[in-house]
């Protein structure tokens, strides 16, 4: 098992980490990648890394559907968004990998999606061949 640190700097925002588990993966040989976040206000993502306006489109449509202040949100912590985007979204991934090369499509990437930063946040990440 080994682990990945993101820093977010904004309350909402998909930060990309293809690269970080590239890094990750073992030089030969098949299996499969399992990503997962120990956290309750963000999630584990794939989708369009080549165009940024992909990641600021999700973004903004999960904000406008689920508005931070909503009346009757009981959560003391006022972050009953954040709560319900990071499960909408779900906290794991799994992904396809060959030769230290992740079987991702063309365009895809992998995403940490923070909906209640700026944290730290950790991705634990299992090889499994
Ligand atoms: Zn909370």
């Amino acid at each position: 098992m080994q682990t990945i640190k993101v820093h977010s700097r904004q309350r909402e925002e998909m930060i990309e980490i293809t690269s970080q588990v590239i890094d990750l993966l073992p030089r030969t040989g098949e299996g499969i990648c399992f990503l997962f976040v120990q956290h309750t206000t963000c999630g584990v993502t794939v989708n369009e890394s080549a165009d940024p306006d992909v990641k600021h489109d999700i973004l903004l449509f999960l904000r406008k559907k689920v508005p931070q202040v909503f009346e009757g949100f009981r959560h003391f912590e006022n972050n009953s968004d954040a709560h319900i985007k990071a499960s909408l979204i779900g906290p794991y991934a799994v992904i396809p990998f060959k030769d230290g090369k992740l079987l991702l499509g063309r365009w895809q990437g992998i995403f940490l999606c923070e909906f209640d930063g700026p944290r730290e946040r950790s991705i634990i990440l299992k090889i499994i061949t």
